[in-house]
């Protein structure tokens, strides 16, 4: 049956659970579309793993790890829960003002600063040292709920077995209680388009084919959306990306440690503009950083049991476009002499800051670089235009794929604020 819904919503992540509450509280007709399943008792290991796509072992060409996961609430299961507004030197140039929908997102996400025993000592501690030092750290904001949240805890990005953190799971739900229908384990392959408009999707649940017909068609499944535009004649797609490649740098000193305390609760943008970094404690939690040290690099695999004695600091960065995801989903991401530069400015920084807390010279570990937010692949201006509609009529994509460059920065509050933003382009054109 043809028109069966008003919007049909590939991905369950920030983007596509926020489109999806959206139009379904304008009562359209809302289909939500995720690959993966529904993992109910999250907060553990194997619950973490299994909500990662490819069970975390997603590596570039150039053998550069890239995190993200395939489950219902998208990558957000996974998050810090760290809550940075979409920033104006990204989207200002393209004419896009999304500071209103980022307003309206902050009370619905829960976001907040979180008091300091939220904030964890360690955190407080190393804030303080950078502020000697005459570096200006504050308190960050985070979608972390105060009210659920405990101290000492640290293990939101293995996904929150309290409900304290916000994941697009609470949109998506609230979708659902609208009437908007969820399809989980179903993959999405390519768009139906007749005479030069999206009139459907066609892909497989459960090894079978499935094709579905809505008005409008919004693919909100980040680096997902490019092997589907491609299916679907869009051969632009993909061409170049970003993924806000970070390192962590940690150090061991005397009565400090990062090990309990919540990741990215404090930290600096003062070098964002600048240069280009954001800097915020986090390490790895000991299960990734063992899967980092055997895939990335395997000699240094005795660092393993210094885990739980490290004080660590990431650097995250706005990586320079470049690689390009291919239609088998292998992708290219190499880290450029520009992304090297950016990164050492943040490590030369992080290490002092680790030495006024105490941390030993020769006890300081800098991973090797990864991505946790593959990103910018369907570009605004490029792919999509400035309402994230592609060349193909009443076909949109609304993710952190839309990102015209690199943001280096989180991308969760970002990303809900294009999906409220789209909704209310859409609620006007179907
Ligand atoms: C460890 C980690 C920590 C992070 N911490 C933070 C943080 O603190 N703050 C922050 O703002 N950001 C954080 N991020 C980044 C953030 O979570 C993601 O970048 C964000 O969720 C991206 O949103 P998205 O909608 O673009 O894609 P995703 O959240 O990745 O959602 C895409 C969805 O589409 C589905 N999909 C893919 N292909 C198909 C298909 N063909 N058919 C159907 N469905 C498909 C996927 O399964 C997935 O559910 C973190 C990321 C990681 C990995």
């Amino acid at each position: 049956m043809k028109d069966e819904y008003d919007v049909i919503v590939v991905g369950s992540g920030p983007g596509g659970s926020t489109v999806a509450k959206e139009m379904s509280l304008l009562k359209k007709k809302v289909l939500l579309i995720e690959k993966g399943g529904d993992i109910k008792k999250v907060g553990n290991l194997v619950s973490s793993v299994l909500m990662l796509n490819r069970f975390g072992l997603t590596r570039s060409l150039e053998n550069n790890w890239v995190v993200s996961a395939a489950t219902y609430g998208g990558t957000t299961n996974l998050a810090a829960g760290c809550a940075i507004p979409p920033p104006e030197i990204i989207f200002g140039p393209h004419g896009i003002d999304l500071s209103k929908e980022a307003e309206e997102a902050k009370d619905e996400m829960w976001i907040t600063k979180l008091p300091d025993d939220l904030l964890g000592k360690a955190n407080l501690r190393l804030l303080e040292a950078a502020n000697d030092l005459g570096y200006n750290w504050d308190k960050i904001e985070n979608f972390i709920d105060p009210e659920k949240c405990v101290p000492d805890c640290s293990k939101c990005m293995m996904g929150c077995s309290k409900g304290a953190k916000w994941t697009a799971r609470v949109f998506g739900d609230e979708a659902q209680k609208n009437g908007a229908v969820l399809k989980l384990h179903t993959t999405i392959n390519r768009v139906i388009v007749e005479n030069g408009r999206a009139v459907g999707v066609e892909g497989k649940a459960w090894g079978k084919k499935v094709q579905f017909f809505g008005k409008s068609v919004v693919l909100s499944s980040a680096s997902g959306n490019v092997p589907i535009l491609k299916n679907t004649g869009i051969d632009r797609a993909g061409k170049s990306l970003a993924c806000d490649f970070l390192k962590f740098v940690g150090g061991i000193g005397k009565g400090i440690n990062t090990t309990k305390a919540n990741p990215m609760t404090v930290g600096t943008l003062e070098h964002y503009e600048s240069d280009g970094i954001l800097l915020t404690p986090v390490f790895h939690s000991w299960s990734t950083f063992a899967m980092h040290l055997l895939l990335m690099s395997p000699k240094r695999l005795p660092k393993f049991f210094n885990v739980w004695k490290y004080t660590g600091i990431m650097v995250k960065i706005r990586d320079e476009l470049a690689g390009e995801i291919h239609s088998n989903s292998k992708f290219s991401k190499p880290v450029t002499k520009k992304d090297n530069d950016r990164f050492n400015k943040g490590v030369d920084i992080i290490k002092k800051v680790l030495k006024k807390v105490g941390c030993k010279e020769d006890s300081i570990f800098v991973s090797e670089p990864m991505g946790a937010h593959p990103s910018a692949s369907c570009r605004i201006g490029d792919v999509v235009d400035s309402n994230l509609e592609t060349e193909i009529e009443n076909l949109y994509c609304c993710d952190s794929s839309v990102f015209p460059e690199a943001m280096g920065l989180p991308v969760v509050w970002t990303t809900v604020a294009l999906g409220k933003r789209l909704s209310k382009h859409l609620n006007s054109a179907i």
